[in-house]
Order: C-alpha cells, then structure tokens, then sequence
C-alpha cells in the first residue's frame, strides 16, 4: 500500500492576480530585509496573508552553519553569533544547505518566547547559565509574519522593531548577556477597522500598503477561476506555475548578490531628502528607507544604478504613512501634499542629476501622469489615490481626525488583564500575582555566583521574588447625542442612532466598551440609555422613543459631557467619545440664552475635557452643513457626512474610529 504524505500546498507567488504594489513591497524586502518590512492594512479576505505565505516558497535556499541555533550565514562573518565567532578558530566552519523559514508571532507571545530567556531547565537541573532561543532568533535569514499586529502589546512591538531595524537581538537580562543575529523580513497585517496602530510604531514600518479587493471584473474573474484550479489540483497548479517560480526564486537570489553593487547617486540621495523635506516627515528614517528600497528596485531589475524612477515608484509605499498629522490641523489633504511634494522635488531632483551625473540617471517615466499612477498605487487596487494606507481623507467633507484617541492598552493594576511581562515586585505581593517562571529564572541566574547551594542546582531567595505585569485593552465610553426634536428627519436619526447603539454593544463586552444614548428635544435632554454594556439593557430602554418639538442642543451636549465626565472619572483611562447626530442648529439655548450661541459654547467646552467627537451631520440640500460643521470645528472633533442615514452606516462610521 502506498502511502503518501503531501505537505500542504501554498498558493504561488507568481499566480496571485493584481495587488502589485504589495507584491513589489514584499520583493523590495526579501531584496534587502533592512528595508525595514511591510505593514499591510487592509480588511479581511483580501490576500494579505496568502502573499506572505506565498513570498516564503520563492525565498531562494542558503548555506547555513552546521550547528548553530541561529543559522548564520557562512559567508558573513560580520553578523556570526558569539558562538560561532568561537568556534571560527578551529578552522572553517561546517555548513549545510537550507531554506528558509517563517515564523508566525502569535498576539498573545510574552517578550520570553519573543526574545528568548534563560534556559531555566538547564538551570535547575545543572545549575548552569545557558540561552533558550526566542522566536526573533528563529525568523533569522528568514520572515517574521505577525497578524494583527495592531493587536500586540506596545512593549512587543518595540522589541520586535528593534531588532528588525538593527538586525540584531540584544538580551540582558537574567544574568544572561548576549546578542545574536536577527535578520528578518518583517511582515504585519492589521485590519484597520479592528482599531490602529499608534503613529509612532507605524513609522518604524519600513514600507505600508493599503490592499483592497479588487474592482476590475477580469481580475476577479480570474482570481476565482486559479482559487477554484488551485483548490481542484494543488499539485497540478504548482506544476503549471512551478517556471515562473523558479525564476522569481532566481531572480531574488540574482538580486541579493547584485545588490551591494548597486550605485546610488549623489544625485538620487538629494532627490530623497528634498522628497523627504517636501512631504514634512519627522527625523531621517524616510530617507534611508527610500535610498535602500531604491536600491531593491535596481538590483531585483537587473539595474547597476538606482534611478529617480525607482524613487518615484518607492515613494508613495515610504511616505504615505509617515506624513504629519496634527490632531486640529486645518482641512488638508494628504494625498495633495505627497502629489505636490513628489512633481517638485522629481523635478528639482532631475535637473541636479542631470546637471551632476548625466542624463542616465533620470529614467523615464517622470512625467506628471505617471507619478499620479505610482501614487494611485499606493494602495493595490490602483482605484483611488486618497487610499493609500493612512486613510487619507479624500471627502471635502469631513476635517481631519485626531489620532489621539484610539484603543490602547494599558498597565493593568487590579489583577486583570494578559500576563506580558515581570518585574520586581513594588510592594505586597499576592499568589496570585507571582511570575513563577521569572522568579525561578532570576534565582538560576545567580545559581552558579552561589557558594551555598550544597547539593541542589537552585536556591529562591526573597529577592529572586518577580511579579507579573498584566496588561489590557482600554476601553471605550461613547455617548450618543441625538437631535430627537420635530425638525425634518427625526424618526430616521433615532432610528439610525438606535441600530448603531445596539450594533456596538453587540461585542462591548469584549472590548470593555459602553455605550450611552441622550436624545433632545422640546426644552430639555434625556438620557435615554446611561452607559451600559447590556444589548438586553438597550434593547428595552429604547423601544419608544418620543420626537418633536424644539432643538436644544446646548441641554444635549452638556449632557452628554457629563456622562462622559463621571466615566472618565470611575476609569480614568477610558477613552470618551461623544457622537453627535444633528444638523448643529440648536434653537434652544440653556436658561433661555441663543440656541445657537450656547451649543458653540457647549462645544468648546467638550474640546476641553478630552473628550474625543464625532459630528454626523444630517442636514441636507445645499444650505446644510454649515452649523454642524462649526460644532464639530469648536469641539475639535471629525465632521462626517454619511451616505445614507442608517444604523449600519452609522455604526461602521463609529466602530472605524474608536
Ligand atoms: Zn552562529
């Protein structure tokens, strides 16, 4: 009997339809892993992880040294681990060949598995001091892929950019000393409606892409019909891709070795930092991560000379998510400085390596169309320029966002929350709270300093004592604010804002989220649901909701504010957001002062207390839009227009930003 045991099959490379600029993303970095990697934003069943798998099979095999836990590379003696420095004087060192590897860094990893610890068996057992390898060490030579990695602790994403951007893992702790090397092609995908990445750990990502799904009716077509060839026969499929993968293999290998060859002029190095200047990005990362993905691009086409094309065609994946944001900026598009930015400085960056180096290096391709198309590309779909993967704003419609006040995590000190890390105890320590494997660490780190141990390996001491330190998501408190008065639309606005209520509580709980709702209407505002996390609780407070009447506004906003206040209060590190649904033309004013006077004043005072708002403007015709827009500029908080005025827009517009 025959028995056969097929690995499974990965989707090739090669036959993915479309999603160029993300393919190019992942090229330029198994090109040159110091790119810095890829973040692919983008929603769910897009083929964000299918490529990264896929980029694994055509990573060309290497020589490593026989023996050692990290693979180092034979041929680099400058990135060898201590101990293969040490054994370099017994003569060459072995080598095997092997292929490289991908390793998955799960949401939930702790810095140990990440970074690697003391080998505390080996400590226990012998009393010695040896090195258990983390998962950086394992991603060496190859990819380190981390889904939703907006989803992974602060702390992690630090220590993981580190070492991605030094290519090296530096440990010191637990009496062990170590550093070894950790080259890899970073990869992380998040979806961007699950909540963002903070501004600061998004620079550190090399290159960004936006990957929607297609548009075109061909390429979807013919992305069903090679799933469906695929799913049929994996072995048959492979075959029939099998050429174009062997010379996408060779052409990385090609590329890797042409790469320290590649020319980058003074002329191209000029064209970067004028770039760089022109788009107002902060310090100098930018700058290298354009000069090397350039270089990618020349080496993976068989180039001796990085061109301004190359830049042009690199720049939008570099700079599109490291623009300055100010939270209360004025009306401003992204996408209009990053167009502008990149005609003048391709066109002052042209006439100097002209001028200094001949007209070779200037490329074709630099004419406005195209650096319109490469901006386009930015995100995969080519469909929409505005896209690219910072969101940018491209509705006129709607003032920038502030980015302040997204979900975050935070220290966690009332016992609950995911164990991330340890540290020596501050003060009264409980059972519950003892990081056992850190205590027992930190004492065999002393094992063999200790002249008292007789015959056991391992003596705890108080001071061996660490804790555990949890962290957890923050919470959010939103309070709907709806104009529920007789003015055109009411029952819609209710009914939109109901749905959208009962639509975010549906997963509150896990999110530590609540959800309050305050109507106005007539000469006063109700507090209809207070802040909850129940959809049963919800689903009885607003069965009937009365409308008509006068717009106070005023009475709705300072009442919203003071729910929002006393939850800022109970959890201090709530984040408070206030949705308003109004056309912004308060009739009403509080104690009988101008409607419309007092909501402006109600306004400012929202913008003051950190609370986060949103204006859903539900005027309509020409005329609308000026008051609530106004509202939203005094409250310092994103006016938004919807395109329809339903619970399921309403709720998707509120769970994108919080
Ligand atoms: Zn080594």
């Amino acid at each position: 009997m025959e028995v056969v045991r097929r690995l499974p099959q990965k989707f090739p490379f090669s036959a993915i339809v479309g999603q160029e600029t993300l393919k190019l993303s992942l090229l330029l970095n198994a090109v040159d892993p110091r790119v810095g990697g890829v973040l692919i934003r983008g929603e769910k069943g897009t083929a964000k992880s299918t490529a990264v798998r896929a980029l694994l099979a055509v990573l060309p095999q290497m020589d490593v040294v026989e023996g050692c836990q990290y693979g180092c590379d034979p041929g680099d003696p400058a990135q060898w681990c201590d101990d293969c420095r040490d054994r370099r004087d017994e003569g060459p060192l072995p080598k095997i060949r092997a292929v490289p590897r991908m390793v998955d860094l799960p949401v939930s990893a702790t810095e140990d598995r990440l970074v690697g610890t003391l080998d505390f068996q080996a400590a226990i057992r012998e009393g010695e001091r040896s090195f258990h390898p983390g998962l950086l060490a394992a991603a060496n030579r190859g990819i380190l892929y981390v889904d939703e990695v907006n989803l992974l602790d602060d702390h992690l994403v630090d220590t993981l950019l580190d070492a991605a951007a030094m290519g090296v893992n530096v440990v010191e702790r637990e009496g062990v000393s170590l550093a070894h090397p950790a080259r890899f092609i970073l990869v992380g995908t998040m979806n961007p409606e699950e909540g963002d990445i903070r501004p600061q750990l998004l620079d550190r990502f090399g290159l960004c892409v936006g990957v929607e799904a297609m548009r075109e009716p061909e390429a979807r077509v013919e992305i069903v019909l090679r799933r469906h060839a695929f799913e049929e026969d994996p072995s048959a499929f492979a075959r029939q891709w099998a050429d174009a993968e062997d010379e996408l293999k060779n052409r990385i290998r090609d590329a890797r070795l042409r790469l320290p060859g590649v020319r980058l002029g003074e002329g191209i190095l000029y064209a970067i930092a004028d770039l760089s200047i022109r788009a107002a990005v902060d310090g100098h990362r930018a700058d290298s991560v354009m000069a090397r993905a350039a270089a990618a691009l020349a080496a993976l086409e068989n180039r001796p000379e990085a061109t301004l094309s190359d830049v042009e065609r690199v720049a939008p994946l570099v700079l599109a998510h490291r623009l300055r944001r100010t939270p209360f900026s004025e009306v401003r598009s992204d996408t209009d400085t990053l167009r502008t930015a990149l005609m003048d400085a391709l066109s002052s960056g042209a006439g100097r390596s002209q001028e200094q180096e001949g007209s070779t290096a200037a490329g074709p391709g630099l004419g406005q169309a195209s650096i319109f198309e490469s901006l386009g590309s930015a995100s995969s779909s080519s469909e929409d320029p505005a896209d690219v993967c910072i969101n940018v704003e491209s509705d006129l419609d709607r003032t920038r966002r502030s980015i302040a006040g997204r979900r975050q995590t935070s220290v966690s000190d009332d016992g609950r929350g995911r164990y991330s890390r340890s540290e020596v105890p501050k003060g009264d320590v409980t059972m519950a709270d003892v990081a056992f494997d850190a205590t027992i660490r930190a004492a065999a780190s002393r094992a063999s300093d200790s002249k008292t141990l007789g015959d056991m390996a391992l003596s705890v001491q108080p001071e061996d004592l660490r804790t555990k330190v949890r962290t957890r998501k923050v919470g959010a408190s939103i309070v709907f604010c709806v104009d529920a008065s007789g003015s055109m639309g009411s029952d819609k606005r209710i009914d939109a804002a109901k749905a959208a209520v009962l639509d975010l509580l549906v997963d509150a709980y896990q999110k530590r989220d609540r959800v309050a709702l305050v109507s106005f209407r007539g000469n006063k505002a109700e507090v209809v649901l207070a802040p909850t996390a129940s959809v049963e609780l919800a689903n009885v407070r607003l069965r009937n909701l009365p409308t008509g009447g006068a717009t106070p506004l005023a009475a709705g906003i300072v009442s919203s504010l003071d729910i929002l206040q006393s939850e800022l209060r109970r959890q201090p590190d709530t984040v408070a957001w206030l949705v308003l649904v109004t056309d912004g033309r308060g009739n009403v004013g509080l104690d009988g002062g101008s409607g419309s006077e007092d909501a402006r004043i109600a306004a400012t005072r929202v913008r003051m207390a950190n609370v986060h708002t949103i204006v859903i403007d539900t005027a309509s015709g020409p005329t609308g839009g000026t008051a609530a827009r106004e509202i939203a500029r005094m409250a310092g908080g994103e006016y938004v227009r919807l395109s329809a005025l339903d619970g399921a827009e309403l709720g998707r517009v509120v769970r994108s930003r919080i």
